[in-house]
């Protein structure tokens, strides 16, 4: 994790909030290339789950919502986690994670000397387990005392009672409450849709491991809504459903290049599962900190519709013409966080290389999710003509592909200052390119073209590289484009 947290700050993906205050740890800044690779991820996550599907349609509510919401949801009053305190150093942990961390242990076997301990383990030297405080070693717990996750507010310029609001801790409620709007306006016919991406707030007690955990966060978020009437090869709709979308969502973070063996899927146990939860699941990656949630798949039955209506005195149905009766519809839940999402396409992408006795930093991500796609790199800076020509091209790429120049160091840092930041293709031009008026040579008006991975090169017509990228940034594959063309020196 600390390679990664280095490397973003390095090369512009994330900075700490308010650094130079000190920062927080709770909340993080994307830099130029983070924003680039934030969006890649979202634009992706939105063409996949809505445009390209014919039964899916988009939402974007307000972070601000009626106190009401947050009752009739269940949140004010159930949207906790068990605290504790401990009572020497005042620090505070989630009770439930506690035993997730190292701890510090001064020990009476080894006259008091103080060690760190690994999480759940027991110390070596006297065979005790944690029971103080695992920051300091010395304070008690105290017993644990249920917190309240959501930010509180105020809305307007009285704080008074009557005026508190909450930011809101997910973005699935404003997905309920415009039910009704979005399936009138839009006439649609179960089942359906709605996604949403957007910021939600927690006030987590025990934020950290980088942008994993944080309090300021955004989500992607699905409501899927099933008729409960309905069968699909003799089995509840719903069920099927969930099914579909859990196969649906863990295929979608690999068709972006995650692998395989660092996802897996974990059934939440009977005792786990929210209480209107018919089943739920949770898409795991393999983060630096060990197998973690990285999207939850829930069915949450006609708990949140239900809800709301009984809150709000409006009915919040579907009208099934088949059967001519009003249903309450199903829902099932896909609920993904863009960071967590963001760190884990990092981290899989992250990887150390052996290069002619050199090491290379490479980030391998899907040329989708690349926050710069091409990069142009003039091979002399101080020949004008090959700088101008390096200049033109960038410009005429970035009408299309978010493209750069760079000029501030030998080709071959460069190649590993793109080759960091996951660029998938350089563009060199060089003497070749231009020729030299001054002897009357011409140039061949080619460039070359490197690919990240692979770090092969090939000589390709300028007049051609538009052409190229479409298939190379496309579906094409390079060993199919590289094929036909000359390859360059290396
Ligand atoms: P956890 O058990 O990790 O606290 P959760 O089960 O409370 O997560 P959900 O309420 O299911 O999480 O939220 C859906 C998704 O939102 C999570 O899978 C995660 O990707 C993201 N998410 C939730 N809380 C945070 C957070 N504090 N920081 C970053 N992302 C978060």
């Amino acid at each position: 994790m600390d390679v990664l947290v280095s490397l973003c700050k390095r090369r512009g993906f994330i900075f700490q909030s308010s650094e130079i205050y000190g920062g927080t740890g709770a909340a993080w800044d994307y830099g130029p290339l983070g924003v680039e690779l934030k969006n890649n991820i979202k634009r992706a996550w939105w063409r996949d789950n809505i445009h390209l599907r014919p039964d899916m349609v988009g939402l974007d509510a307000s972070i601000l919502m009626h106190p009401q919401v947050w009752k009739a949801s269940g949140h004010l009053d159930h949207f906790t986690d068990p605290m504790v305190d401990c009572k020497a150093c005042q620090h505070r942990f989630r009770a439930d994670k506690v035993e997730e961390q190292s701890w510090i242990h001064y020990c009476p076997a080894t006259k008091g000397n103080k060690f760190e301990v690994p999480a759940g383990e027991p110390c070596k030297h006297c065979n005790v387990r944690r029971s103080l405080c695992p920051d300091c070693g010395k304070g008690e717990l105290t017993t644990p005392r249920q917190f309240n996750l959501m930010f509180k507010t105020f809305m307007g310029p009285v704080e008074e009672d009557a005026a508190v609001t909450y930011l809101r801790p997910e973005t699935a409620q404003g997905i309920f409450v415009n039910f009704d709007n979005v399936l009138q306006s839009m006439r649609l016919k179960l089942p359906f849709g709605i996604a949403q991406i957007g910021k939600a707030f927690r006030n987590e007690i025990t934020p950290g491991n980088f942008i994993f955990r944080t309090r300021e966060f955004e989500q992607m978020e699905i409501e899927f809504f099933v008729n409960p009437l309905e069968t699909i090869d003799g089995r509840p709709a719903d069920e099927v459903w969930h099914e579909r979308w859990i196969e649906s969502r863990f295929a979608w973070y690999q068709r972006y290049g995650m692998r395989r063996e660092n996802l897996r899927i974990r059934e939440h146990e009977k005792d786990e599962l929210a209480h209107y939860a018919k089943r739920t699941v949770d898409i795991e990656y393999q983060f630096p900190i060990g197998w973690s949630e990285l999207e939850g798949v829930a069915n949450r039955t006609d708990f949140d519709l239900k809800q709301h209506a009984q809150f709000s005195g409006k009915s919040l149905t579907y009208f099934d013409e088949e059967r001519k009766q009003h249903v309450v519809p199903y829902v099932i839940e896909p609920s993904a966080g863009a960071d967590r999402s963001l760190l884990a396409f990092l981290a899989d992408a992250y990887r150390e290389e052996e290069v002619r006795g050199e090491r290379r930093v490479v980030l391998r991500f899907h040329p989708d999710l690349a926050p710069v796609k091409i990069a142009v790199l003039p091979l002399l800076k101080k020949r004008p003509e090959i700088v101008t020509t390096a200049h033109d091209l960038r410009a005429t790429l970035a009408r299309r592909w978010v493209t750069v120049y760079d000029d501030t160091a030998a080709i071959g840092r460069l190649y590993r200052r793109q080759d960091e930041v996951g660029t998938p293709y350089c563009v060199t031009v060089d003497v070749q390119t231009v020729g030299d008026s001054a002897k009357g040579e011409p140039g061949d008006r080619c460039v070359t073209i490197r690919e990240r991975d692979s770090m092969e090169q090939i000589r390709v017509p300028i007049a051609e590289l538009q052409g190229i990228f479409e298939r190379l940034l496309g579906d094409g594959a390079w060993a199919d484009v590289a094929r036909s063309y000359p390859p360059a020196r290396g």
